[in-house]
């Protein structure tokens, strides 16, 4: 039957049987009881467990896939896919994309594993014409090349033109993987456009609750799921069971979740961009995708069900963010994004986030408290930094 998606993150991966409970049970095993005589697909926990599949077909469903992997985290989920990429590989990424993504792209290159080449993934056509020389160079070698996409990118909050993209590198027989962590698969579901995977950070938006580390692979190809599957084995970067647990639960109020904290978003930044004309405060600009002054609006309003949960602000200087971040009582300063709760923090502590994100860059997360508490504490924070 078709399904809404709210209904989907709140109805999938529920058992129907009689007696049986409401929500899925979770086994805490690590391996399981084998007689000989009786097939089953079950042996040990690293190759999988049931207690994973309701979560995991929830994600495909979701994002129109076929198949969803759980994994131990954001991080081993792309290190699965881009393992995919044989020795001598191409693979092209985003210049500003989530940290942990960057450095290990970086390290796994100056190895030898694959040539990396950055782009701006919001500038479609420099994008496009990198893809063209690297399929040709890919070709050329007989190897196969990568276009990693991440969109909106954390923390820069580019948007790039991900139908386009994707159709051209398709056609020009390059793969394409897409981090949806910031815009989660209520809002965008590049696999129907014909991506050929999707990864997600589930500790952030889709668990929601800021308690677990996890990640998800979600593809419509039975073969890359096995490859996928194989490599979370082999390198036994499954969550545990408690993982599971919360990240099933936490799910089933992502698209309320979703939309309270979308709606805090759009009044805060709306609310911060009048704010930073006043020179009492120690804020120079404001990034949401939803602002008619994000460089990619039109895109943004285009390609996405909504503009997130995630604004950016600019304080100007690395004093004036710590000096913000000290003084807030209602946001909580903390790393991480997603979670009910709102988070704030400068991106540049992190010595491995490139220095073309600003000095004085405060990554917001909003969270679903109240919008008007939630500005009051930034905007008395701000104005502490300018005295
Ligand atoms: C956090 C994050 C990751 C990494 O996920 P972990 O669960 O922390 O390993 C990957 N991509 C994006 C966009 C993220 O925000």
């Amino acid at each position: 039957m078709a399904q809404n998606q709210r209904t989907r993150v709140v109805a999938a991966g529920r058992p129907h049987e009689p007696n049986s409970p409401v929500n899925p049970p979770v086994d805490f095993t690590s391996t399981y009881v084998y007689r000989p005589s009786v097939e089953y697909p079950q042996v040990y926990a690293r190759e999988g467990i049931p207690s994973f599949e309701p979560l995991e077909g929830l994600l495909a469903e979701l994002e129109g896939g076929a198949h969803g992997l759980l994994f131990s985290s954001g991080l081993s989920a792309v290190s699965a896919v881009i393992n995919q990429l044989p020795i001598g590989g191409h693979l092209i990424i985003p210049r500003h994309a989530y940290m942990g993504f960057y450095s290990m792209a970086a390290q796994l290159a100056a190895k030898g594993h694959f040539t990396l080449h950055r782009v701006d993934i919001a500038e479609t056509e420099q994008v496009l014409s990198t893809v063209r020389e690297v399929a040709e160079t890919a070709r050329d070698q007989s190897t196969q090349a990568l276009l990693w996409i991440e969109s909106p990118t954390n923390p820069m909050l580019e948007v790039a033109d991900v139908p386009a993209l994707i159709a051209e590198a398709k056609e020009l027989g390059v793969l394409t993987a897409v981090d949806n962590t910031f815009a989660t698969p209520l809002r965008q579901n590049p696999l129907k456009q014909g991506a050929d995977v999707v990864v997600h950070s589930v500790t952030k938006f889709i668990s929601g609750h800021s308690d677990v580390i996890m990640g998800a692979a979600i593809t419509a190809d039975l073969d890359l799921n096995a490859a996928l599957h194989g490599h979370r084995n082999l390198h036994g970067t499954i969550p545990g069971p408690m993982e599971v647990f919360l990240a099933l639960r936490g799910v089933r109020t992502l698209a309320v979740r979703l939309d309270a904290a979308e709606r805090n978003a759009a009044f805060l930044a709306a609310r911060l961009d009048q704010l930073k004309d006043d020179d009492a405060v120690s804020l120079t600009s404001v990034t949401y995708p939803g602002l008619p002054s994000h460089p990619q609006h039109g895109r943004a309003k285009a390609q996405l069900g909504g503009f997130g949960a995630i604004i950016t602000i600019d304080t100007g200087s690395q004093a004036a963010a710590d000096t913000v971040l000290e003084g807030l009582r209602v946001w909580t300063p903390a790393t991480s994004l997603g979670g009910v709760e709102s988070l704030a923090e400068r991106r540049r502590r992190h010595p491995g986030e490139p220095d073309t994100v600003p000095e004085g860059l405060i990554r917001l997360s909003v969270g679903i408290e109240d919008a008007e508490d939630l500005y009051q504490d930034l905007a008395q924070a701000l104005r502490s930094a300018a005295s």
